[in-house]
C-alpha cells in the first residue's frame, strides 16, 4: 500500500498528525517501531493545553488510568504556594496525569478510528533522492518492504534518527533540557495538585535552573523527576541521577516517599526545545513534535506541542495533497513561526537568565511570597495567556529581569 502520507512514529505528534489528516479524508499510515502499550520516559503531566488537544480528538477522560488535577503547588524550601489552573476561553481549567503507555496507545486508537492504518513493531528508514524521500523501507519482524508515500510526517521523537538522515540538525545555540524520572509508591497518589520543587541543588549546593516534580498518578503511585537546563553555567557538572536522589530526600513529607518506595529504575532523556531542530520542511516531508525540537523552554512541556504541531502539519500536508503542490508544505513552516516565535524568544531569554549564578534563587524566593506574581508567571510559563494578553509574556519577563537586578548579589 502506498499511502498519501506516511507518519513515522506513533507518539503524541505522530498520532495527532495522522488523526487530523485522516479526518480530512487522506489515506494515512503510521509506523511505530515499538508495540503498544509502549513505555516512554516522561513526567506524564498534562497541562490544560494538552487536555484541550486531547478533547478535540475525542479522548475519553473517564478511563481509569487518567488522574485529573486542578492546579500546581510550588515549593522552594519552606515556601509553598498552591495555584489553580487559570480560567481561559479556550483551554479548560484542569490538567491531568496519565502513564504514557496508556495515553499514547489510546490516542493511537483514536487515530485508527479515523481510518489510519497503524503498523506497530515497524521501523522506518528513508531512501533519499536529492533531498526528496523517494521511498521508505519498513522493517518488521526481520522482513523489509519498500513503500512510496507522497508525503512523510517525521514524528520520531527527540533522538530522531529518521529526521537526521534527512539532514535535520539541532541548532546548538538554542537551549535544551535533560530530565529523569521514576515511579514511587505513595499514599497521596490521588492528590489533586501537580507539585514542583524550585530549589534544586547540585552537589556543590548551587541552585540549578530547572525544577523537580511530584505528579500524582491516582493509582497508588507518583511520578517523581527532575528537569534541568543547558543554560546553567555549571552544566557539565550536573548529574540528573544525583539530583533525583536529592529530590526524593527533600520531597515534602506528605508524599511519604523514600528511596525504599521507588518502584523502577530512574530513566532519563533529552528535551529539545524552542524549535531548535531544522529545517522544519523538506521537499516532501515535515518535522513535528520532539523531532522538530518543539518543547516549551519555560516548563519543559512537550506533549501539548507535539499534538499542536502534528495538527498544524496535518493542515498543510493536506493542502499540499489537495492542490498537488508540494510548495504548500511551507505553510507549515510559516504557521509554526507565526504561532510560536515571539513566545519562544522570550522563553529562551528567560532560561538564559536563570542559568546565571544565583538568579533562580532570587526569583523563587521573591515569587513564592507574591501570589499575584506567581499566578501570572504560571499563566505565562504554561502558555495559558488569552489572545489579548500575549504581550504579558514580554511584560512578565521584564518584571522577572527587574526582580533579578534588584535582588541581592549572588
Ligand atoms: C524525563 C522526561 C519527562 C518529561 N515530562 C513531560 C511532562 O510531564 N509533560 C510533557 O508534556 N512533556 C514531558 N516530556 C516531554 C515529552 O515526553 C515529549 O515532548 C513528547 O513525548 C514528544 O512527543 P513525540 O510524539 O514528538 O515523540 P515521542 O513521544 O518520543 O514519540 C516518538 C515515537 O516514534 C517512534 N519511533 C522512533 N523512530 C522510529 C522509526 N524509525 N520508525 C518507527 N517509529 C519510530 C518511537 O518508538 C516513539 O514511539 C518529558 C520528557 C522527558 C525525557
Amino acid at each position: 500500500m502506498n499511502p498519501d502520507v506516511l507518519v513515522v512514529g506513533g507518539g503524541p505528534a505522530g498520532s495527532a498528525a495522522a488523526h487530523w489528516l485522516a479526518r480530512d479524508g487522506h489515506a494515512v499510515m503510521v509506523v511505530e517501531k515499538k508495540e503498544y502499550p509502549r513505555e516512554k520516559t516522561c513526567g506524564d503531566g498534562l497541562t490544560p493545553r494538552a487536555i484541550h488537544q486531547l478533547a478535540e480528538m475525542g479522548f475519553d477522560f473517564g478511563v481509569g488510568d487518567f488522574h485529573r488535577v486542578t492546579g500546581l503547588r510550588s515549593y522552594a524550601g519552606e515556601l509553598c504556594l498552591e495555584m489553580e489552573w487559570p480560567e481561559h476561553p479556550i483551554y479548560p481549567n484542569w490538567g491531568g496525569v496519565i502513564r504514557r503507555a496508556a495515553l499514547d496507545s489510546q490516542v493511537a486508537l483514536l487515530a485508527e478510528k479515523q481510518g489510519v492504518l497503524v503498523r506497530q513493531h515497524t521501523e522506518a528508514k528513508p531512501v533519499l533522492d536529492e533531498g526528496r524521500i523517494a521511498a521508505v523501507e519498513l522493517t518488521s519482524h526481520g522482513e523489509t518492504e519498500v513503500i512510496h508515500p507522497r508525503f512523510v510526517v517525521v514524528a520520531d521523537g527527540s533522538l530522531s534518527r529518521f529526521g537526521r538522515a534527512l539532514g535535520a540538525v539541532r541548532d546548538k545555540r538554542r537551549p535544551f533540557g535533560l530530565a529523569a524520572r521514576a515511579y514511587f509508591k505513595s499514599p497521596m497518589s490521588t492528590d489533586g495538585f501537580m507539585e514542583s520543587q524550585l530549589n534544586l541543588h547540585d552537589a556543590a549546593g548551587h541552585t540549578v535552573p530547572g525544577y523537580g516534580w511530584v505528579f500524582p498518578m491516582g493509582d497508588g503511585t507518583v511520578n517523581i523527576g527532575v528537569g534541568v537546563l543547558s543554560t546553567y553555567h555549571r552544566w557539565k557538572d550536573l548529574n540528573t541521577t544525583t539530583l533525583m536522589e536529592a529530590m526524593v530526600v527533600s520531597a515534602p513529607p506528605h508524599w511519604e516517599v523514600t528511596a525504599a518506595s521507588q518502584l523502577d529504575e530512574s530513566r532519563g532523556g533529552k528535551l529539545p526545545m524552542s524549535f531548535s531542530v531544522g529545517p522544519l520542511v523538506g521537499r516532501n516531508w515535515v518535522l513535528v513534535g520532539d523531532a522538530a525540537g518543539a518543547i516549551n523552554p519555560f516548563n519543559g512541556e512537550g506533549i501539548a506541542y507535539a499534538y499542536e504541531t502534528g495538527r498544524i502539519a496535518a493542515r498543510h500536508v493536506g493542502a499540499a495533497i489537495g492542490s498537488d503542490d508540494t510548495a504548500r508544505l511551507w505553510g507549515y513552516h510559516d504557521e509554526i513561526h507565526g504561532t510560536y516565535d515571539s513566545y519562544y524568544r522570550v522563553a529562551r531569554a528567560f532560561v538564559r537568565a536563570i542559568g546565571r549564578p544565583g538568579v533562580m534563587k532570587v526569583l523563587t524566593r521573591t515569587g513564592l511570597r507574591n501570589r499575584t506574581l506567581m499566578e501570572w508567571t504560571l499563566r505565562v510559563m504554561s502558555n495559558l495567556m488569552r489572545e489579548d494578553e500575549r504581550h504579558l509574556a514580554e511584560t512578565a519577563y521584564g518584571m522577572i529581569e527587574a526582580i533579578v537586578k534588584a535582588g541581592p548579589e549572588p
